[in-house]
């Protein structure tokens, strides 16, 4: 018989997590794994909103893919999935590459929804990968070199769409990154604006009210133009239409309205629903016994009918439970079922503030900045042990800015 393949769609937290697990649990020849990403570094997304403002190296927030795999049990590939044909059991690479599986492992993680808002998708930019977030701060200095030009304003007013948590994360670095840009290029504060719009009537729509209310307070006091109860209509090189008949001068809209499954899923023939793959208790494709699916990409319904939302959180710990099942799918033995645990919801504020609910209970301010670091501190841990930890801690973090 030959040895089973397995092929890893993906290497964010999903896609690395179960790489780790598949590690530890297969035995040594037990299956060919290979784990395909379109580039050979893994991007820490829930800190993707500080390389947009700069307050982050590079180096902080990106990892080598091959370094965080610990045994020759895993080969890398480098290169971008086009199509899946589940029938034939091949993936297609944008390379021409086709290349056979047993087994499949899809977490190929998110797309930002612009929800056919005319021109978001061409103007606006997207917290979405590493790339489309430098692409982010490299506007923003171009901004700013450019107002030293021509002093007009609409170059130093910057608006995030969106007061969810990514919203929220990324004025938080504004805020922070506004003074250091001000100056490096010798431009007085009170020329930058930032502003934030929401549709819902307060930020962090759904969240606990003493959250909304230190976040909402945070923002004002930090000169933060607030508009809650607003909806972006249109969005130009130049400016953006809202609701109220209020048209705004500006030239970077920072969109953050919601996300959805990575579009890819929809070419793949699988069943679908709002644009993820929906999939059963044991992480796999609905109706299927070699295909898996965890993280964003996935649509997983709780018992009361709710979806798990699009979180780190969640891809985690699914995929601690996806690598044994891949194994315990090629052994012919029973499958866990997958359980969520929520352990907490925090959303940094820049870096001396954060507000959220750690096992119940609420906390904001400088202490909640200070758990968002351990949070952040144990996904590396997840992602890499302590080594990783230290080594990323000791990484000369000279932000851009
Ligand atoms: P992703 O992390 O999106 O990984 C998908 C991988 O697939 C990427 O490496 C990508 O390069 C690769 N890929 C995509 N398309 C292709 C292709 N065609 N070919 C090859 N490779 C491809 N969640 C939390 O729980 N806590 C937080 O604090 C938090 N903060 C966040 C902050 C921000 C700014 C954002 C944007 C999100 C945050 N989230 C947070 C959500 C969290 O980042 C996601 O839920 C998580 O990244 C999902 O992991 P994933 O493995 O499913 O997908
Ligand atoms: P979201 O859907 O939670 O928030 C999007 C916000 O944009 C909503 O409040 C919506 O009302 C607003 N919006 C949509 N269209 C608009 C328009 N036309 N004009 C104005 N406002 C508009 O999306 P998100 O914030 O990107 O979060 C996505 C997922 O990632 C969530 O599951 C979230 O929990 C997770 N996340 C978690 C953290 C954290 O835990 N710290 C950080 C970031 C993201």
């Amino acid at each position: 018989m030959q040895t089973p393949k397995i092929i890893i769609l993906g290497a964010g937290y999903g896609g690395l997590i179960t790489s780790r697990q598949l590690e530890k649990t297969l035995r040594n020849g037990e299956a060919e794994v290979t784990l395909i990403n379109k580039h050979d570094y893994h991007y820490i997304s829930t800190q993707l909103h500080k390389t947009g403002a700069g307050t982050a190296s590079d180096e902080k927030i990106t990892l080598h893919i091959p370094e965080l795999l610990k045994t020759d049990k895993i080969q890398f590939k480098k290169g971008t999935v086009q199509g899946v044909d589940n029938t034939a059991k091949k993936v297609f690479l944008e390379s021409g590459e086709i290349i056979d599986y047993d087994y499949l492992m899809i977490g190929l993680g998110f797309d930002v929804s612009t929800f056919g808002i005319p021109g978001v998708e061409e103007n606006a930019f997207k917290i979405k990968s590493f790339r489309s977030t430098k692409a982010i701060y490299n506007h923003i200095l171009r901004q700013f070199a450019a107002y030293k030009e021509d002093l007009d304003p609409s170059r130093l007013t910057f608006a995030v769409a969106g007061a969810g948590f990514t919203g929220i994360e990324m004025i938080g670095e504004l805020i922070e990154a506004m003074p250091k840009l001000c100056l490096q290029y010798d431009i007085p504060v009170s020329a930058t604006r930032i502003i934030n719009i929401e549709a819902s009537a307060t930020v962090l729509p759904g969240f606990d009210k003493e959250a909304i209310h230190f976040t909402e307070s945070y923002l004002k006091k930090n000169g933060v133009e607030l508009m809650t109860s607003t909806k972006i209509l249109e969005c130009s090189p130049t400016s953006i239409i809202l609701d109220n008949g209020e048209e705004l001068q500006l030239r970077t809209l920072i969109w953050s309205g919601g996300v959805r499954g990575n579009t890819l899923l929809e070419k793949m023939d699988l069943p679908i629903s709002k644009g993820r793959i929906l999939i059963d208790k044991f992480l796999r494709v609905k109706g299927m016994e070699n295909v898996f699916c965890i993280g964003d990409a996935a649509l997983f319904m709780k018992d009361e009918g709710t979806p798990l939302p699009p979180t780190a959180q969640v891809a985690i710990q699914q995929a601690e439970v996806c690598g044994p099942n891949i194994v315990a799918s090629l052994r012919g033995e029973q499958l866990k079922t997958f359980e969520y645990h929520h352990k907490g919801t925090v959303a940094s504020i820049g870096n001396k503030a954060a507000v959220g609910k750690v096992f119940g209970l609420k906390i904001n301010g400088l202490f909640a900045a200070l758990m968002k670091q351990v949070i952040e501190a144990r996904y590396l841990f997840v992602l890499g042990g302590p080594g990783l930890v230290i080594k990323q801690f000791l990484k000369v973090g000279k932000p851009h800015s």
